[in-house]
């Protein structure tokens, strides 16, 4: 089977004509050698390339261009299969993209040995390339200049174990802004009484008594935030939807815990996957009511991860909104995942909803995103959840 890979880089310090040319003949030979095929096009400090050839080849090719210092940012565009080779007489071509003219796309056309619909997508996105627009949609960080440092998060921590009847306890993890070194809410995250994940809490439990657990679950998670003394600190909390309407009171009894452990309403944020939200809309409308009602914000949680994506928002506008950790993993260099979250960030822009990444790893997908707008943080890289306590976190600090 053919595949087809296009990218784009930048380069990481200004190249001679003759070194790009030499550069190129290189590539070409190695190409040639590998059957792989394609064009590159240069606009003098981005490079933007087609290349097709076996699976196999193709692969090595794209690691060996990954891994040369001379590319920057090197971030997949499309990655796809083709019936039959369109550029098999290029090794490869040298194009110079630099007066952004669409005239490029003339003798890229002409070097096809299969003509292209105009639909094509390769096709598409090499006149986008060649048209300079595409310098809208990108963003730029600069990894070296940060450096982390981990800070206690100076709360209190738990002098003795909460007394509860129930066999659960919570892990808190910060959800932070990390340019204004401030932590925005912690996410409680319940575990079993011998700290088990989320769902060794619930499979002992027949079905039925999963939404009263879930929802009684959180008085604990309440009277720890209470007694670490979270003081203006938000906290977020996960329960199923069904779970504050199967129950009757459910949301009295959530307000009641609020108050009796000296906290607020406008403190809590309940957190509720897109997936639960769409698949039980009607419950979930419901819930919504009735938290809105007494001053409890709404997240929705690993929105990108279900099906229901923008229409969910064209029904419901959460406070927040937080986006999964699919989306995230590896951001940026991924064409695709980045062309997503951007218009996840600018629709939740003109909503007024707040967005939160989850699942941040690394200082690359942190920078990536929050040039693109983002403005909240979670994940390992600030802080790893801390059961019955508030973790350190790890601050970037710009060193240059
Ligand atoms: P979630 O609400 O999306 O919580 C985030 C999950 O991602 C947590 O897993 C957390 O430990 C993990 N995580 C955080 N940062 C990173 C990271 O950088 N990398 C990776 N790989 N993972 C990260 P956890 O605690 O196992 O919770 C899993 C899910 O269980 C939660 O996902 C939430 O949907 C559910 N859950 C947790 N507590 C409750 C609860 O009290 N009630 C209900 N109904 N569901 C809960
Ligand atoms: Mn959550
Ligand atoms: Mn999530």
């Amino acid at each position: 089977m053919l595949s087809i890979l296009v990218y784009r880089s930048r380069l990481s310090r200004p190249l001679a004509q003759d070194e790009l040319s030499n550069l190129v003949d290189k590539a070409a030979k190695r190409n040639q050698e590998n059957g792989v095929s394609g064009i590159l096009l240069f606009d003098g400090e981005h490079f933007f390339q087609y290349i097709e050839g076996p699976d196999k080849a193709l692969k090595a090719t794209y690691e060996h261009i990954r891994s040369d210092p001379l590319h920057h940012h090197v971030v997949t565009l499309l990655s796809d299969y083709a019936p039959s080779a369109r550029f098999s007489n290029w090794a490869m071509q040298l194009i110079d993209a630099r007066d952004h003219s669409s005239s490029i796309v003339e003798p890229i056309s002409a070097g096809l040995t299969t003509p292209l619909p105009s639909h094509d997508r390769a096709l598409k996105l090499i006149k986008a390339f060649a048209s300079g627009r595409w310098k809208d949609h990108t963003t730029d960080f600069v990894t070296q200049n940060w450096q982390f440092e981990t800070r206690a998060s100076g709360f209190e921590t738990l002098a003795e174990p909460i007394n509860s009847i129930l066999p659960c306890q919570f892990a808190l993890q910060p959800i932070v802004d990390p340019l204004r070194y401030t932590i925005s809410s912690v996410e409680a995250l319940i575990r079993s009484a011998t700290g088990g994940p989320p769902y060794t809490c619930f499979e002992n439990l027949p079905a039925a008594e999963h939404h009263l657990f879930d929802l009684e679950s959180k008085r604990n998670a309440l009277e720890l935030a209470s007694r670490l003394n979270i003081g203006d600190c938000k906290l977020s909390i996960n329960l199923l939807p069904m779970s504050l309407v199967s129950i009757p009171n459910a949301v009295d009894q959530l307000l009641a815990n609020i108050e009796k452990f000296g906290l607020t309403p406008q403190q809590v944020i309940v957190e509720v996957t897109e997936e639960e939200a769409i698949s039980h809309f009607d419950h979930f409308e419901l819930a919504l009511k009735k938290l809105r009602s007494v001053g409890i914000s709404v997240a929705i949680d690993d929105f990108g991860a279900g099906f229901a994506g923008l229409s969910l928002l064209a029904k419901f506008q959460p406070e927040k909104l937080k986006i999964d950790r699919l989306l995230v993993t590896d951001i940026h260099q991924d064409g695709p995942k980045q062309a997503i979250v951007k218009a996840i960030v600018e629709c939740c822009k003109s909503l007024g909803i707040t967005t939160i990444a989850e699942g941040i790893e690394t200082p690359e997908e942190w920078l990536w995103l929050q040039a693109a707008g983002v403005e909240l943080f979670q994940g390992f890289l600030f802080a790893k959840p801390l059961i019955n306590g508030i973790p350190a976190v790890s601050w970037p600090i710009l060193t240059k």
